[in-house]
């Protein structure tokens, strides 16, 4: 039997947690000799659609296209996700994959909508609109919207009893049948039963969410830390039933950590204050000169009109230099994609101070308090530039893999540039490079 590869993305797990569960039952068991790299250093901005992207593509944000998680809008709603892989411009892991002749599979992992190289594909969606979940059929249709085949279908209706009923909780705690991570869980042990995939993929955001809701470390993190240390042996089981756990090259990745914050800030009030952004009797955006969007630490603001790209420089730098506005750092857009391979159609991103998020509110105050039902504004997030705060893990297992040895230091673009290797193929696009250090 030719080798599988194994990834799962465990949002925002950081190499503090791979300490704790090395006393946990599965994990312990399966990484007992593994291949592991100390820090894997992630993207600018931080965040899980571009991080992600970057992961599966070895490419930086200005090289791959998505430079932020959601589209650019001045309204307000649910979040409009990156959908679809027809927005990223370079070729990802899984065409590598086709190449190599293997069959693919991706679980929620984002921006994987109507991927033409992926066999047994579940792109992320979260089903925001009742309708979209009020039946099996219409879960279903949603999927196949976003590229499932009627085979990847069977292990959504396997896992059904899994699919969250309760999701939009302002609460500080999850329940597991709240999350879609369990729902997650199961279709990957269908996918692994049903299919064998070479190549399989998926992400998973328990211990995201659970570091939003109460910061980075604390005993509902370690709970989230069980669970997953239990859905490791739900896949492990599933790898064992189908008799491909000997040959699976098993990785355990994240995308970026996250660091505590104490306030969030609303730079879109200091612009409407200045007249860059008018505000309609029912506080809606009108029209706009100046705006940002949130990237959760740091925030990029889109000038519409270049005339007044200068004042606005001169303006931001006046608040980083008063020092209580929540940034530390303002940057061009020339100085992102220069030092961090960021880029997008913003004028300026803010960096921030280290204990301050922001929001894209535009009516005041200035200053607000935690909220629970935004995913950038709990009591932890990220966004903010990558070598800061705990960082996310590369752990591997399997027979491609050296074991008992540890890197300090790698980027997660190196990763799909190593997945590829593996595979007995290259990715000539990617920014990252193969770790050979970590191969047999
Ligand atoms: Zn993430």
């Amino acid at each position: 039997m030719k080798q599988k590869l194994f990834v799962l993305s465990m949002d925002a797990m950081v190499g503090e947690d791979i300490e704790y569960l090395k006393t946990r039952p599965n994990f312990s068991r399966l990484m007992a000799h593994c291949a592991r790299v100390a820090k894997a250093q992630t993207i600018y901005p931080s965040v899980t659609y571009p991080a992600h992207v970057s992961m599966i593509t070895g490419c930086t944000a200005n090289h791959h296209g998505i430079y932020n998680n959601t589209h650019f809008r001045t309204s307000k709603g649910y979040p409009a996700w990156h959908l679809y892989s027809d927005e990223i411009k370079v070729e990802d892991l899984f065409a590598a994959a086709k190449r190599a002749g293997c069959t693919t599979a991706s679980v929620y992992w984002p921006v994987t909508g109507k991927n033409p190289n992926i066999d047994y594909l579940i792109d992320e969606f979260f089903f925001y609109e009742p309708e979209e979940s009020a039946s099996e059929a219409a879960i279903l249709d949603c999927f196949r919207k976003l590229g499932a085949s009627e085979d990847a279908l069977l292990t959504v209706s396997d896992n059904m009893d899994r699919f969250p009923r309760s999701y939009k909780t302002k609460s500080d705690w999850l329940r597991l049948d709240q999350t879609f991570d369990h729902f997650i869980n199961g279709v990957v042990c269908s996918m692994i039963r049903r299919f064998q995939p070479d190549v399989l993929v998926a992400h998973n955001c328990l211990l995201d969410s659970m570091r939003h809701k109460n910061g980075v470390f604390n005993d509902r993190v370690t709970w989230a830390l069980d669970i997953t240390d239990y859905w490791l042996g739900e896949i492990i089981q599933a790898m064992t039933d189908a008799g491909v756990l000997e040959d699976t090259n098993f990785v355990i990745v994240s995308d970026h950590g996250q660091m505590n914050f104490s306030r969030r800030v609303k730079p879109n009030v200091l612009f409407e204050k200045k007249g860059w952004i008018d505000v309609d009797a029912d506080g809606k955006i009108s029209d706009w000169k100046v705006y940002g969007q949130s990237n959760g630490m740091s925030f990029a603001v889109y000038v519409k009109d270049p005339a007044l790209k200068q004042t606005v420089y001169d303006y931001l730098r006046i608040l980083r230099d008063e020092q209580v506005w929540g940034f530390s750092e303002v940057y061009t857009r020339e100085e992102v994609s220069q030092r961090y391979g960021w880029d997008g159609p913003f004028d300026f991103v803010l960096e921030t101070d280290g204990y301050t998020t922001f929001s894209e509110d535009w009516l005041k105050e200035y200053i607000a308090g935690i909220d629970l039902s935004d995913y950038r504004l709990g009591r932890a997030t990220h966004g903010y530039q990558p070598e800061k705060g705990p960082q996310p893990v590369f752990v591997a297992t399997g027979p491609a893999f050296k074991k008992d040895v540890t890197i300090p230091f790698c980027l997660t673009l190196d990763e799909s540039p190593t997945f590829a290797h593996i595979l007995g193929q290259s990715m000539p696009q990617a920014d990252g490079r193969v770790l050979t250090e970590l191969l047999v």
